[in-house]
């Protein structure tokens, strides 16, 4: 289970430029021509929402939205919107600058989604392809962490550069105390063929996932996993949530994301689960359906009084 509710917040992709060239970057390829949402889309989605109050949160993304030199504007319109929280997604590198994170905080931001690669400078840089990436998002996260009214969130992209780190990136953000929750994405390609070697079969990545959340929940952090088996996860299965929110990008990025093919499991027909993504294309041309290592969950029968 998350710290906070997926549906109550909406996704707005404002920017599509980034300072790291991350080598499990999910849009790379496409940010040259994806189109940003314009401001007037904004401005009407900010009055949709004060008159039907579908969400609470507004989240700023792009590629790397602290490069958006109106940041500061966008979170201030959210805030006098009646958005109650205002989160970016960021990697992290400009918020080592103490008086930018000020500045965002001030601004209204009060929720940071930071990407954490691995629980070294020398993998994470290796990952991100700049060197001292590592060492500005940690600075940037200990800068938020003074703040009384600010939440930390972190995401680590599975690959298989980093899975063997994620135990020890708990043990590396463990003494941040506005850290609540941290997220796992096993990694997908957005094509049918893993091009990259990044994808690594589920049963070695099984072990460290478990540690990492085990060590998680024991300091009293929310966990989501995504993309990942349930039927694998037993008795980890709660912290998997393939929920997302309501995303707001040129509608071309969707015939990207359909080249995944989710949704896929020999056991689809019979297994219960709600929350499973299954497997995707590059994931079974890689490794095969695997249907032995995969069980299906028992169908829960509604109730009838
Ligand atoms: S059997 Fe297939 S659909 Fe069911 S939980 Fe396992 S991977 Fe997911």
């Amino acid at each position: 289970m998350g710290y906070f509710d997926p549906k109550q917040y909406v996704e707005f992709t404002m920017h599509f430029r980034c300072n790291l060239k991350c080598e499990h970057c999910m849009i790379e390829g496409t940010m040259d021509w994806l189109k940003p949402e314009s401001m007037e889309r904004f401005q009407e989605i900010l009055s949709y929402n004060q008159q039907h109050r579908c969400w609470k949160g507004a989240i700023f993304t792009g590629s790397e939205i602290t490069l958006s030199s109106n940041l500061p504007d966008l979170a201030r319109m959210a805030r006098q919107n009646g958005f109650e929280h205002v989160r970016i997604q960021t990697n992290g590198i400009r918020l080592a600058d103490e008086n930018y994170c000020r500045e965002l905080v001030e601004a209204g931001i009060d929720e940071y989604f930071v990407s954490v690669m691995a629980a070294d400078a020398e993998t994470h840089d290796a990952i991100a392809l700049v060197r001292g990436a590592f060492a500005k998002m940690m600075r940037g996260l200990e800068n938020l962490d003074a703040y009384e009214n600010v939440f930390l969130l972190t995401n680590t992209v599975i690959t298989k550069r980093s899975y063997r780190d994620l135990p020890r990136i708990v043990d590396c953000l463990a003494h941040l105390r506005r850290l609540v929750q941290m997220d796992f994405w096993n990694y997908w390609p957005m094509n049918e063929t893993d091009e990259k070697d990044l994808i690594v079969p589920y049963t070695e990545i099984l072990p460290f996932l478990k540690e990492a959340i085990a060590k998680a929940w024991q300091k009293g952090l929310a966990i989501e996993v995504k993309n990942f088996p349930e039927c694998l996860l037993g008795e980890y299965s709660k912290a998997l949530n393939n929920d997302q929110p309501k995303l707001f990008i040129d509608d071309a990025f969707w015939t990207e994301f359909m080249r995944n093919g989710f949704f896929q499991c020999i056991h689809r027909e019979k297994c219960g689960s709600r929350q499973c993504l299954g497997l995707n294309t590059a994931y079974i041309k890689k490794f095969g359906w695997q249907e032995d290592i995969l069980s299906p969950l028992p169908i829960q029968t509604p109730f009838l009084a």
